[in-house]
């Protein structure tokens, strides 16, 4: 087939330019596979405990000189916008990359790579118009309150959106003045590596940001617990983030963890019926419901329960025979990451005591849509579940992949109560045609996002972070740049010398004297 010769020469382009930055690292090997077919794609060596302190002491050695650390912020903002340019053209290498380590369609790689060049150029344009403030202190005291890095900051990445996830970190931990390390998922490292290689090209200065590669509990871990990290910013399960931040709550350094989710999609009855149906598949299947946010707990109303769920199932028939190679630009929906993680999401179904009215189990066969072969890679349909309690597993832990349980509800207390009846509060969708219903259910949300009549909207600008048990802190916004750096009050003293002499001539006459 002419398109497959096509697309192969394009892979393995894009592979051989990866294997390029490859870094040789001394720790043990680990492969990265290709899920939809069980390919290995690459052996990458993992950082081992003496890669890791040599890579840390060269970013804290990089962050003293002040070759990053005390650029004009400017100077940061122009090296910022040059990565920019220079990811921007890598786009469609990158984008077939992040499909073949990740089984994710390449039309959804697409379209998510070409927004991160966004990420770099926010920040770099946030470092042109912060400012310092002077803080209104009294009498000849001029308190002036600047910005400054915290040092050297490690960042853990989750395999769901490799590249995404990595710069909306990298891009402010850089834009404020750090040195970075970075431990990008061992299921797939691959253009999180690529991206040293293109950092180092647009003028990040040696030694400023290092790419780890290796297992969480290995190399992940080794890096959290060195003593010249400052902040950890983490996006993972809600298991690994507490076992992360057990280790530094006892540093006493900052973190931010982005966390697990169980989404709620919220539909009433005077929703549009189309868009409320398009945008609940699009919440929950996109990324093969492997995201955070994933529409997972669908409630809808009860007067339009039979009519929602009727076209709903329609929509999930579609994307069912869209599925194929997920490198032909028209399949739906790829794969999940791993046999492993098929294995898992299957056993969490079967024991449910829901009614199971699409999907449920892994598929074999071939495609309608392209003739691929299922049966070696990790394909996993889009499943719906109802009659699911709330006490049922699916209902209440994260099964990560494009399992939607479905419930009905009958008036507005009873979807707020609902929706909130879940250990996590990150994600949360609403669709409703009622503008102040809208407004009054987004507030009684426990959600750190919540969106009306959408869904997986992220914006560079736009705070995305999760209540309760989804973590703590958020990415993306000026908030993000502040918890990358810390303020620093340099206080002086403008009083002429005679003045100064006897104000703080502490141990002379007392008449008078007021402390601060
Ligand atoms: P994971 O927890 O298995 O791994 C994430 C990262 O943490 C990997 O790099 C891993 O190697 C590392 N890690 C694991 N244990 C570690 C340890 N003890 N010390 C140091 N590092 C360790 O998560 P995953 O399967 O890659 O990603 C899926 C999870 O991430 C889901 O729970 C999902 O909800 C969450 N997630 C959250 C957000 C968000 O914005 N809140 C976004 C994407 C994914």
């Amino acid at each position: 087939m002419a398109c497959r010769a096509h697309l192969s020469r394009h892979i393995h382009g894009a592979l051989r330019k990866e294997k390029y930055y490859l870094p040789n690292f001394n720790g043990e090997e680990f492969l990265v596979n290709d899920p939809s077919t069980g390919e290995i794609l690459s052996t990458v060596k993992s950082a081992s405990t003496e890669d890791v302190n040599f890579a840390i002491a060269d970013a804290d050695t990089a962050f003293r000189s002040g070759v990053w650390s005390r650029l004009p912020p400017i100077a940061r903002s122009k090296v910022l916008s040059n990565l920019a340019r220079i990811l921007e053209e890598r786009i469609p290498d990158l984008a077939v990359i992040e499909t073949r380590q990740t089984g994710r369609t390449i039309h959804e790689m697409k379209a998510q790579l070409g927004r991160l060049p966004e990420w770099l150029d926010y920040f770099a344009a946030l470092l042109r118009t912060t400012q310092a403030f002077v803080a209104p202190t009294q009498g000849s005291l001029l308190n002036y309150v600047q910005r400054v890095p915290l040092g050297v900051v490690a960042q853990i990445t989750p395999f769901n959106h490799p590249l995404l996830i990595a710069v909306k970190k990298m891009a402010p931990a850089l834009a404020a003045g750090n040195s970075v390390i970075v431990k990008p998922s061992e299921l797939a490292p691959l253009t999180v590596l690529e991206f040293a290689g293109m950092a180092k090209e647009a003028g990040v200065p040696p030694g400023v940001l290092h790419i780890l590669p290796g297992y969480g509990p290995g190399t992940g871990i080794e890096i959290v617990k060195h003593p010249l990290i400052r902040k950890v910013d983490v996006t993972a399960s809600t298991q690994t983030g507490r076992a992360i931040g057990s280790v530094v709550g006892s540093n006493i350094v900052a973190y931010t963890a982005e966390l697990g989710g169980k989404a709620p999609i919220i539909i009433f009855s005077d929703a549009d019926l189309v868009a409320a149906v398009n945008g609940t598949a699009f919440a929950s299947f996109i990324a093969s419901g492997q995201t955070c946010v994933s529409g997972a707990r669908i409630l809808i109303q009860d007067r339009i329960y039979d009519k929602f769920l009727a076209r709903f199932l329609e929509k999930v028939d579609t994307i069912r025979r869209g599925m194929g190679n997920p490198l032909n630009p028209k399949s739906s929906m790829g794969t999940v990451i791993s046999s492993h993680h098929l294995q898992r999401m299957e056993g969490m179904v079967k024991r449910t005591n829901g009614t199971i009215l699409r999907g449920g189990e892994p598929m074999s066969g071939t495609s309608d849509l392209d003739g691929f072969d299922f049966s070696k890679g990790s394909f996993f349909p889009p499943t719906v579940i109802t009659n699911i309690s709330v006490e049922d597993e699916l209902w209440k832990e994260e099964i990560f992949g494009p399992v939607v349980v479905i419930k009905r509800f009958s008036d507005e207390a009873e979807g707020i109560c609902l929706a909130n009846h879940c250990k996590y509060g990150l994600g949360a969708g609403i669709w409703t045609s009622d503008l102040s219903r809208a407004h009054r259910v987004a507030a009684e949300i426990e959600a750190g996002i919540c969106w009306v009549n959408t869904h997986h909207r992220n914006d560079p600008s736009s705070p995305w972070g999760g209540m309760k048990g989804s973590g703590i802190g958020r990415e993306n916004g000026i908030e993000s740049l502040e918890s990358y750096s810390q303020s620093k009050s340099i206080i002086i003293n403008t009083a002429r010398a005679e003045v100064s002499r006897e104000m703080d001539d502490w141990f002379g006459s007392t008449e008078g004297r007021r402390y601060g």
